[in-house]
C-alpha cells in the first residue's frame, strides 16, 4: 500500500492511500489534485472517506463521485453531499481489501469521526480529519470542551506505532504555542528542530504516530503536572481536568 499526502489550498493535505490499482481518498476539499494523481498513476477511486462536513474536506466529493464509480463514507450526523453511506462509532467498512473501523470524535465538529485500520502494512493507520493534529487539536466549534477531550483520549489510546494522517499542515505553528506551554520537554524541542528544518524547505510533517504526539502534543498532556502549572497560571480557575483543557484550548486560540 502506498500512502500520498495530496495538498491541497494553502495548509490541506488530502490523503490517498493505493495498492497500485485501486484507491481511496479522504477529505477531498477540492477534486482537481485527486484527478490528477488518479490518472497521473492509473488508479481507479475505489472511495471517498469524509470526517466532517466542513468545505476543505468535501468540496470535491460531488465531482469525484461523477468522475468515478467510487462509494463515499460520512458521519452519521452531518450534512454531507448526498448520496453517501453514513457512519457511526463501531462502523466497520472495507476498501482497497482493508478493514477500517470508525470512532465517533465529537469536538471540532458535532459529527466529526476519524477512520481506523488496525494494518496496513506493518502500522496501524488513522485518519482523523481536523480532531487531531501534530503538536495540536481541532478548534471547537461545534462540540464542548469535555467531548474533545474524550475524542482525543479515545484516539491517545490507540497503539503508539499508529501513523496519524491529520488534515493540515499546521505543525509549526501548533509547536510554538506547545514550547510555550512546555519549555522544558525535551522530546518536544528535538521535534521542533526536526519540524523547522522540514518546513524551511517546505516539506510535510505528516503522518505522526500516536507514540510522538503523546511526547509532544498538550492537548493530549492536559494532565500532566507541567502542564497543568502552565495553565493555571494563564487561567487560575482552572482546577478539573474538564476545565483545564478548555483553558489550554482558550490560551491556544489567543496565541500568538
Ligand atoms: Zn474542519
Ligand atoms: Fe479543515
Amino acid at each position: 500500500m502506498k500512502l500520498i499526502p495530496l495538498p491541497a489550498f494553502t495548509d490541506n493535505y488530502i490523503w490517498l492511500l493505493h495498492d497500485g490499482q485501486q484507491a481511496l481518498v479522504v477529505d477531498p476539499g477540492a477534486a482537481e489534485p485527486v484527478l490528477q494523481a488518479l490518472s497521473r498513476l492509473g488508479l481507479q477511486l475505489e472511495a471517498i472517506l469524509v470526517t466532517h462536513h466542513h468545505p476543505d474536506h468535501t468540496a470535491g466529493v460531488d465531482a469525484l463521485r461523477q468522475a468515478s464509480a467510487a462509494k463515499v463514507f460520512g458521519p452519521a450526523h452531518e450534512m454531507m453531499p448526498e448520496p453517501l453511506s453514513r457512519l457511526g462509532d463501531g462502523a466497520k467498512i472495507e476498501c482497497l481489501g482493508l478493514r477500517f473501523e470508525v470512532i465517533e470524535v465529537p469536538g471540532h465538529t458535532a459529527g466529526h469521526i476519524a477512520y481506523y485500520c488496525a494494518k496496513v502494512d506493518q502500522a496501524p493507520l488513522l485518519f482523523c480529519g481536523d480532531t487531531l493534529f501534530s503538536a495540536g487539536c481541532g478548534r471547537l466549534f461545534e462540540g464542548s470542551p469535555a467531548q474533545m477531550l474524550n475524542s482525543l483520549d479515545r484516539l491517545a489510546a490507540l497503539p503508539d506505532s499508529t501513523r496519524v494522517c491529520c488534515a493540515h499542515e499546521y505543525t509549526l505553528s501548533n509547536l510554538k504555542f506547545a514550547s510555550a506551554v512546555e519549555p522544558h520537554n525535551q522530546a518536544l524541542a528535538a521535534y521542533f528542530e526536526t519540524v523547522q528544518t522540514l518546513r524551511a524547505k517546505q516539506q510535510i510533517t505528516l503522518p505522526s504516530t500516536i507514540l510522538l504526539e503523546r511526547q509532544i502534543n498538550p492537548f493530549l498532556r492536559s494532565r500532566e503536572p507541567t502542564v497543568v502549572e502552565a495553565v493555571q497560571r494563564f487561567a487560575a480557575s482552572a482546577n478539573d481536568e474538564v476545565s483545564v483543557f478548555a483553558a489550554l484550548r482558550q490560551w491556544k486560540n489567543e496565541f500568538r
